[in-house]
């Protein structure tokens, strides 16, 4: 059986059709076999039934005879004879003579049947026949009728026929005694004749008849001559006292049709419509078994993408009761798959002290109450430890449309969680690090700045002095003033380094970008004074959403970048340049982009130093620590603009920093005052 099923579908279905033809081959065979059958049985049959009749017809002949022998004495009576004998002949065509004999076989009396039946020669007659004797004999020592073996009569040179005699003996007259003086009538039959005549006419038209003795000596032929190659033959004995004869019947052989009847023909039917069934059954058979084979691929294949994620997959029935969880819902809560499924709430990785914000929110999602953006909890594992998770809820929809619960994924947010606590606390601390590092450099720069105003103020209150001294009050007024503006002044480079260096969380607002710089300038002035060089500003009125001081830090440090890359070269190149502007999308009017660009004409920068410009730690700067762009980048994307390195075709270098603008129509109209583009070029300070 396991060999059948390993043969090739093609090759068992090869099979099953020779199978299903040699069937086909045997029934016909069979059938075939059983009408020929049917057709000799036939034949045989009515092959007795006719020697029934031959038979049945001698035998009213032997009991007429009987009759007429015991009726008279016909040895006196002879003309009584003759008429008796006329009688029998008129009664059987088959009989071509009547003849009374004596019991030594001499004739006495004999009557022809004459034309058309044929003749016997009178001295064929006369002579003592051996078989008629035999016959003779026979029948007075039995006294019952006897037939003579069939003996063979000259009729002409070319042909004769076979005879066959009846002898019925005479009742025997009181006295006589003895056998010689017996006499007994005697019936001629021709062989050929009798069967003719007395055969049925549709035996005698259908078959091809001879008679022959038992050794097989033929006798006499009647009936239809059958022409053919083979015959079907039948035979019955015709049994006479005193002779033995076989009847045969021949007919020719009908070519039987290889659908011979209605019953084959059905078959054939029932076989041909089975064969086709058999083969809509296959095909169906292999659509499944592909189809199966098609599902166990996709189930595999599921079964591999569930086992595979790292999302936990948690299905709910309407009531609220566990139906499904994967491998990795598992893994998250430490709970085996037997554990979880058909629980109701409260569900073991529920927070206990928070059983009721877990029931509530349950509730809530039973009752439909789910957003897109999931919702953030927290877990508690098996072994106690928890974590949080973030949770999407999605209704859960079967194959006939019906909403038959919730499937939740989720996910194990709190290593995320951690690392952006981490990732928050590096950047503040770079945050901090940058301001120290640029503070140190702005201690340098204010010092000279200070000495300014300082020398001023001391010039003033020397002045002052002076003044006191010679009580001259009237100018004394104007050098106070002088030394309050002068402090004044000192103040403010104060306050912008102090406002700088005040630590503030990252927040997000309204920043008008203009204003800030403009904010900033003393600061920028501070590093521009340093290497003598000039500042140009092309600035656009912006507002976007930001972080002032952050973005303070970002601008301040590419200034300083752009300053250190400029002291190396010729004091006429050495321009700092800020362009603000804003962008307009050409396809909606309605978001744009807000660019802040800081350009130097400095050395510029290796296309091998510009791939790992923004890496943390990168610097070429003797004293760099190398976290002043890895800083910017990282704001910028807090910010969710960007920033990005472009060499000046003049040389050179020049940071573009990009933020994205949703409302910037009204930003313009609101500030007419710095509504025109500003041009202002900033020389050396005096
Ligand atoms: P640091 O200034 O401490 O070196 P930064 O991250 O600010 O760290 O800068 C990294 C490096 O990028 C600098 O060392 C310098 O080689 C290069 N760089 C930055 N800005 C410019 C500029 N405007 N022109 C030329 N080189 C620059």
């Amino acid at each position: 059986m396991k060999r059948l099923a390993a043969l090739k579908p093609s090759l068992l279905m090869v099979l099953l059709a020779t199978l299903f033809a040699g069937l086909i081959a045997i029934v016909l065979w069979l059938s075939r076999a059983y009408e020929q059958q049917a057709l000799q049985t036939a034949q045989e049959q009515q092959t007795r039934q006719a020697v029934q009749a031959l038979r049945t017809h001698l035998s009213e002949t032997e009991m007429g005879l009987q009759l007429a022998a015991q009726r008279g004495s016909w040895l006196e009576n002879r003309e009584g004879f003759v008429d008796t004998a006329k009688q029998f002949i008129a009664a059987d065509a088959a009989i071509v003579r009547m003849e009374l004999r004596h019991g030594n076989g001499s004739l006495i009396q004999a009557v022809d049947a004459g034309p058309p039946r044929p003749a016997l020669p009178p001295e064929a007659r006369l002579r003592q026949n051996f078989e008629t004797s035999v016959a003779l004999r026979s029948a007075i020592e039995f006294d019952r009728p006897v037939y003579s073996r069939p003996y063979y009569v000259q009729l002409s040179p070319d042909g004769g026929f076979e005879l066959i005699e009846l002898l019925v003996p005479l009742r025997n007259d009181p006295g006589e005694n003895e056998k010689s003086q017996a006499a007994a009538l005697a019936v001629v039959f021709p062989m050929p004749r009798l069967l003719a005549t007395q055969l049925p006419a549709n035996f005698l038209s259908r078959y091809e008849i001879s008679a022959t003795e038992a050794d097989g000596t033929l006798i006499a032929r009647a009936g239809a001559a059958v022409r053919g190659e083979s015959f079907v033959t039948s035979a019955a004995p015709l049994d006479l006292p005193g002779a033995s004869l076989i009847i045969r019947a021949r007919s020719a052989q009908q070519a039987l049709a290889w659908v011979p009847s209605v019953l084959t023909a059905s078959l054939v039917l029932l076989a041909l419509a089975l064969i086709i069934c058999v083969q809509l059954l296959w095909r169906h058979l292999r659509l499944r078994l592909a189809t199966e084979v098609a599902l166990r691929e996709q189930h595999a294949f599921r079964k591999a993408m569930e086992d595979s994620l790292v999302t936990g997959l948690r299905a709910r029935d309407l009531r609220g009761t566990t139906t499904y969880v994967n491998p990795a819902f598992c893994a998250m809560t430490g709970y085996t798959e037997n554990e979880l499924l058909g629980r109701s709430p409260p569900m073991p990785y529920w927070i206990a002290e928070r059983i009721d914000e877990h029931e509530r929110r349950t509730a809530q999602i039973l009752a439909g109450q789910v957003t897109r953006e999931g919702y953030e909890s927290e877990f508690q594992r098996k072994n106690g430890e928890r974590f949080n998770v973030l949770i999407f809820e999605a209704p859960l929809i079967d194959g006939s449309g019906q909403h038959t619960g919730w499937m939740s994924s989720v996910v194990d947010v709190s290593e995320t969680r951690r690392i952006e606590a981490i990732n928050r606390k590096q950047f503040e601390q770079l945050q901090t690090n940058t301001r120290l590092s640029m503070l140190g450099e702005m201690a340098t720069a204010m010092s000279h700045e200070l000495n300014q105003p300082l020398g001023a103020i001391t010039s003033y209150a020397a002045a002052c002095e002076n003044l006191l001294a010679q009580q001259q009050l009237g100018p004394l007024q104007g050098a106070l003033s002088a030394i309050r503006q002068q402090s004044e002044r000192a103040g403010q480079v104060i306050r912008s380094v102090q406002a700088f260096v005040k630590h503030r969380e990252v927040e997000r607002m309204s920043v008008e970008l203009d204003r800030m710089i403009e904010r900033l300038l003393p600061l920028i002035q501070l590093q521009v004074r340093r290497v003598q060089a000039r500042l140009e500003l092309d600035l656009q009125p912006v507002t976007i959403l930001g972080d002032e001081t952050l973005l303070e830090q970002v601008l301040l440090n590419l200034t300083r970048n752009a300053i250190d890359a400029m002291q190396a070269v010729d004091p006429v190149r050495r321009v700092l340049r800020i362009e603000l502007r804003e962008i307009v999308s050409a396809i909606d009017s309605t978001s744009g982009a807000a660019e802040l660009s800081v350009l130097d004409q400095g050395q510029g920068i290796s296309a091998e130093h510009e791939a790992k410009l923004f890496s943390p730690f990168f610097s070429t700067k003797a004293a760099g620590l190398g976290v002043g762009l890895s800083f910017c980048r990282s704001v910028m994307e807090r910010l969710g603009g960007q920033i990005a390195y472009a060499s000046r075709s003049g040389g050179g270098s020049c940071f573009v920093m990009t933020f994205p603008l949703t409302k910037p129509a009204p930003l313009a109209a609101t500030r007419t005052n710095l509504s025109q583009p500003q041009h202002e070029s900033i020389g050396f300070p005096d």
